[in-house]
């Protein structure tokens, strides 16, 4: 298929290029998903969040949450974003009881 372009900042970068980052409430970076590969494409943040949540009510949960998805170029994303990194943010790891209590 021909090669998607997408604009981020300015700046033209090739869809296969680029990833969405998922983003906590609380602003860090939990995941990634590859924007482009084989036949498959994300161009649209909610082309992304279908594909990282095919059930509606999923998606309707994060996003409500704050979950946040963003596209960077992969070189952004790798001088920037370590999902390595724990999040300094969560008390041990996040259940979904602390979720709900975040979002009370
Ligand atoms: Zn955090």
């Amino acid at each position: 298929m021909p090669e998607l372009k997408v604009e981020i900042d300015s700046e033209l970068h090739a869809l296969s290029n680029c990833t969405w980052i998922t983003y906590r409430p609380c602003g860090c970076a939990c995941g990634a998903l590859t924007a482009a590969f084989g036949d498959e494409a994300f161009a649209t943040e909610q082309q992304a969040w279908q594909e990282l949540f095919p059930l509606k009510r999923e998606r309707d949960k994060y996003q409500r949450q704050g979950y946040r998805l963003r596209l960077m170029s992969w070189d952004r994303y790798l001088a920037e974003v370590d999902l390595a990194a724990k999040c300094p943010h969560a008390k041990g790891e996040t259940t979904q009881q602390t979720l709900d209590a975040a979002n009370a």
